[in-house]
């Protein structure tokens, strides 16, 4: 760019993006100190954020049929299919614990899965050699006597998009170009797809109704934490090594933000803590792993001191954990299972 050094320009696009991303500063964070405050700052921050997120699909009956039932080690699966738009369907799984009896009521999760353990496979424990056993999150919280669904997001798994790209993140990018053509955004629309699916687990007989939770990790966390803002039938909401700061995990280091998983212009008004920070008061686990490869501990922990701010101010430091654990972009097990225990639980 040394050629119009002289002329005191810049041509460069990246550095310009980061120079706007660092001096911005969002304006609707919570400054609440007391309950009346973080009440009133709730209010119309969520009124940003629904006008930011743009339309939803209309709700239609999920039509749920059964597919086919295994039999596993420690459950059976069901493999389904539900109407999410008057013309769109997904796939998904709905996990039993083996030893649920006839007539009885247990607490469920609804999973959200990310980009790399092959969408809803991965966390059901159908993908062969899993990268971990903790990649199975799904399958192990109903091993501890959960029921838990997952479906595939538009775009993953059985849904993927039939283009040739090099990577996850151009095949994101290129379906929210084709839906914000049409005027939706691929994260809304998504979002609109779990609270088809929970319409689904409540239905079930064997789901007891007044405890259900909601589980993610990495995307599957972006997933998680708005459902946790948006669906009041989910009382206990955990998310698993996503919880960080915009100016990172979008503009520095990582570049790890993609088609599938933004809000246009968000970074205006709140960060990644902030719409967080919508869930208040209900119980939210906050997981971040110390070597987090995807998100960098020292932006999770900013993110940390945001989210418990917020939870001070709505006198709900009790219902918040944060979890920093030894590990990478992973999810850790004990303190997970002794949360929804506690607010959803025990299972058995
Ligand atoms: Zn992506």
């Amino acid at each position: 760019m040394g050629m119009y050094r002289g002329w005191n320009r810049n041509i460069h696009v990246m550095k310009h993006i980061l120079k706007r991303a660092a001096e911005m500063k969002p304006s609707m964070r919570c400054k609440a100190r007391t309950l009346e405050e973080f009440g009133r700052w709730k209010t119309k921050f969520k009124a940003k954020l629904d006008e930011l997120m743009g339309p939803f699909p209309a709700r239609v009956p999920p039509n749920a049929r059964t597919i086919a039932r295994i039999q596993r080690e420690d459950d059976f699966v069901e493999k389904f299919i539900i109407d999410v738009e008057h013309d769109y369907s997904v796939p998904g799984y709905l996990l039993l614990p083996k030893d649920l009896k006839k007539g009885q009521k247990r607490p469920a999760i609804l999973v959200c899965h990310g980009h790399c353990t092959g969408a809803k496979d991965g966390p059901a424990g159908f993908v062969q050699e899993p990268h971990r056993e903790t990649d199975e999150y799904a399958r192990l919280m109903t091993k501890q006597g959960y029921i838990t669904a997952i479906i595939d997001s538009r775009g993953f798994g059985e849904t993927r998009l039939p283009i040739e790209t090099h990577d996850n993140e151009s095949r994101c990018n290129y379906l929210y170009l084709l839906y914000a053509m049409l005027g939706y955004q691929l994260h809304t629309l998504n979002l609109h797809d779990q609270f088809q699916t929970l319409d689904y687990l409540l239905s079930r007989d064997e789901v007891d109704d007044e405890r259900v939770g909601v589980l993610g990790r990495s995307y599957g966390g972006t997933k998680s934490q708005y459902v946790g803002v948006y669906d009041e039938r989910v009382k206990a909401v955990a998310i698993v090594c996503y919880l960080c700061t915009t100016l990172e995990y979008t503009f520095e280091d990582i570049n790890n933000n993609c088609g599938v998983q933004f809000v246009p212009g968000l970074y205006q008004y709140g960060d990644v803590a902030t719409v967080a920070g919508l869930i208040a008061p209900k119980p939210l686990l906050v997981q971040s792993g110390f070597a987090d490869e995807c998100f960098s501990i020292d932006s999770a922990a900013e993110a940390h001191a945001e989210i418990r701010s917020i939870y001070k101010a709505a006198e709900a430091g009790d219902r918040l954990t944060i979890d920093v654990f030894n590990g990478k972009h992973d999810f850790n097990l004990p303190t997970a299972y002794g949360f929804f225990d506690k607010w959803i639980g025990p299972a058995r």
